[in-house]
């Protein structure tokens, strides 16, 4: 009999979440909004020390979408976005007919790169366009380089877009993630470190800025005893379901980054003493990742016949799950041909980076599964 699948992130119930649910269905407030909603935007502007405003929708990918078009992007406009992420970082901005301008990412955090960013940046002016916005990502939890790339965008005066669906509860010099932009990204979907089943949060500085999207989320309704419309709308607000669901796993954040960055530990000595392998982690102490997933850099070491894609299918071999990095998106058939500003760091990370099972239920017996596959592999 074959073991049971390890996957690379799996939702996790608290046992927390019934209660919530059961609450909505006895009130038969089974629709979009709702009292859960309410509860759930609440915890979580309590979770960010309430100095922001959270608008719950039902996707991250909902989230930057409305966003671009808080920030007035239409057709034709130029939109900078870090190239190695995923696709939902950068579809929106072909929602709004914008022109995706990818940049490359750097070694530290595998995040926006400061330098070919300003590179990018001076370029699209000097032809004659300046960029209407920035979308930048921490990838797998680890914060971008913040100070750096903040100074660019405020000395351009380019409104940011923090991409933070995979950084809830990571925090650079204290300050938590999601809170750096003009607009910040949360999601929810099953795999991240909290999950509503399906979801996502837009995190605004200002109460009017969250009624707006809110506005946009519920089909742009005029204030009318009709159905009053002067603006295009969308679908995009959480239902009270999901928003119970996201309640309930509110409790266990902090439990389950515990958990998270334990497992990047024990993949740090997993790893220890192999030449080929470094595990990512936080470049200093100003950096605090939640580790959504642990993940490494593998050298190509052909007498030894190690390199990624043989590691990847000597965990497959026995049922794992792990997974190349996000591959980069001006390297994607959707958006070949849109300009790109790099030196293929993101490139080469593609080429030897790795994704590991670390989802916050992985049990001792499932660990002590990928550590044999790594000590057969190595030796
Ligand atoms: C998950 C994710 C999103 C999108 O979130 P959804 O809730 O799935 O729409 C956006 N950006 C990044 C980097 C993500 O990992």
């Amino acid at each position: 009999m074959r073991n049971k699948k390890i996957f690379l992130s799996l939702p996790q119930q608290s046992g927390f979440e019934e209660k919530y649910i059961q609450k909505a269905l006895k009130d038969s407030w089974i629709t979009s909004g709702g009292p859960n909603v309410n509860e759930f935007e609440n915890k979580l502007e309590d979770y960010f020390d309430n100095k922001v405003s959270i608008a719950a929708l039902n996707s991250g990918t909902a989230a930057i979408h409305l966003a671009l078009i808080l920030l007035g992007v239409k057709s034709g406009d130029e939109v900078i976005c870090q190239s190695m992420t995923f696709s939902a970082s950068a579809n929106p901005i072909m929602y709004q007919g914008g022109t995706p301008i990818f940049v490359d990412s750097e070694l530290d955090t595998w995040n926006i790169c400061p330098r070919f960013l300003e590179v990018a940046i001076k370029d699209r002016i000097a032809k004659g366009k300046k960029p209407k916005a920035i979308i930048t990502v921490h990838l797998y939890g680890m914060p971008y380089k913040i100070d750096e790339i903040h100074a660019i965008a405020n000395r351009y005066e380019i409104p940011v877009i923090e991409d933070s669906a995979e950084a809830l509860g990571s925090s650079y010099k204290g300050k938590k993630c999601g809170t750096f932009g003009d607009f910040g990204v949360l999601s929810f979907n099953g795999n991240k470190i909290i999950t509503t089943s399906s979801g996502g949060g837009l995190i605004t500085k200002f109460d009017k800025l969250k009624e707006k999207a809110i506005f946009y989320a519920t089909q742009s309704r005029d204030s009318a005893p009709h159905y009053e419309h002067s603006e295009v709308g969308y679908n995009y607000r959480m239902s009270n379901i999901c928003a119970g669901i996201g309640c309930g796993q509110m409790e266990v954040l902090n439990k389950n980054i515990i958990l998270r960055r334990g497992m990047h530990d024990f993949y740090k000595k997993a790893f220890e003493g192999i030449d080929e392998v470094t595990v990512f982690e936080e470049p200093r102490d100003d950096y605090f990742s939640n580790y959504w997933l642990s993940t490494v850099l593998i050298e190509t070491n052909s007498d030894k016949k190690i390199d990624r894609e043989s590691l990847r299918l000597a965990f497959e071999h026995e049922n794992i799950e792990s997974r190349p990095l996000w591959k980069p998106m001006h390297l994607q058939p959707l958006f070949f041909g849109y300009p790109y500003y790099g030196e293929k760091i993101a490139e080469s990370l593609f080429e030897k980076g790795l994704c590991l099972p670390s989802g916050s239920n992985l049990t001792i017996r499932d660990m002590n599964r990928i550590e044999k596959v790594i000590k057969t592999f190595f030796n």
